[in-house]
């Protein structure tokens, strides 16, 4: 039984005093849920505010990002170390808004990955096509690249502790969500190619996130298919209401 997650990634908003507002907000309204991981992702500044409200909470704390290595000349990056020591259990690993603007690439998503594993943080391991490339029939070949590379390394018995996010780069804050039948088709590739490369049950163990446009009116419909463990959702988890409606995702 794999458990779902649904994860929260505030992007670049919230000052410290908005984002420690929201986690109360959060923690009240969630405090009675059980059965599904719930994760938010703040900006690294306001991680520590966000970690001393949810203490002793169900909700858990994801760096946006990280720096694969753990100390040294490297100004303005993050290292695990940095996100252990505020209370992150989870990390994202290679955002599209990453891989577009800020120049990651397969090898250094990768290296991240590696770095999250060494200092015990789960990876949110994000990866999807662009509209470009699903227009050229090129997705199951991106996707493969970008999985096959991303854990390029990885032990095969580490593999369950990662979490795996489809977030079809079309669909990231457009409105435009993978309709169901797209989303199970690329969940459950992703799954055959897991069963490739590792055994079947570490396949079946591991959890894949759907993330695009996610939304209080969507979520049921996308937590009904069969190979959805769960959601990364943007703009919609910046309302406190609307994700905590999000969290309590009722399968349809
Ligand atoms: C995201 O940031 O990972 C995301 C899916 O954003 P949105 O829900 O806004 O599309």
């Amino acid at each position: 039984m794999r458990k779902p997650v649904i994860a929260g990634n505030w992007k670049m908003h919230t000052t410290a005093s908005e984002a420690g507002l929201m986690a109360l907000e959060l923690k009240r309204l969630l405090a009675h849920v059980e059965g599904c991981e719930i994760v938010v992702s703040p900006p690294f500044t306001n991680l520590d505010e966000v970690h001393r409200h949810l203490k002793g909470s169900n909700l858990k704390l994801a760096g946006q990002n990280l720096y694969w290595r753990s100390t040294g000349a490297f100004t303005g990056e993050i290292s695990g170390p940095m996100l252990k020591s505020v209370g992150c259990e989870y990390v994202l690993v290679g955002h599209s808004e990453r891989r577009q603007h800020f120049g990651d690439t397969d090898a250094t998503v990768n290296l991240r990955m590696k770095a999250a594993l060494e200092h015990d943080l789960t990876p949110i391991f994000c990866f999807g096509e662009t509209l470009q490339e699903r227009n050229d029939s090129r997705t199951w070949e991106v996707l493969t690249r970008q999985v096959v590379q991303g854990l390029m390394g990885v032990p095969e018995s580490i593999i369950p502790r990662i979490i795996l996010a489809y977030e079809p780069v079309w669909a990231i804050g457009t409105g435009q969500t993978a309709t169901t039948e797209q989303a199970q088709e690329a969940h459950a590739f992703l799954r055959e190619l897991m069963s490739e490369s590792y055994p079947r049950f570490v396949a079946q163990s591991c959890r894949i996130l759907y993330g695009g446009s996610v939304k209080a009116d969507n979520v049921d419909a996308l937590m009904a298919l069969p190979d959805v463990d769960g959601v990364l959702v943007g703009g919609a988890s910046l309302d406190a209401a609307s994700f905590a409606r999000i969290v309590q995702y009722e399968p349809c």
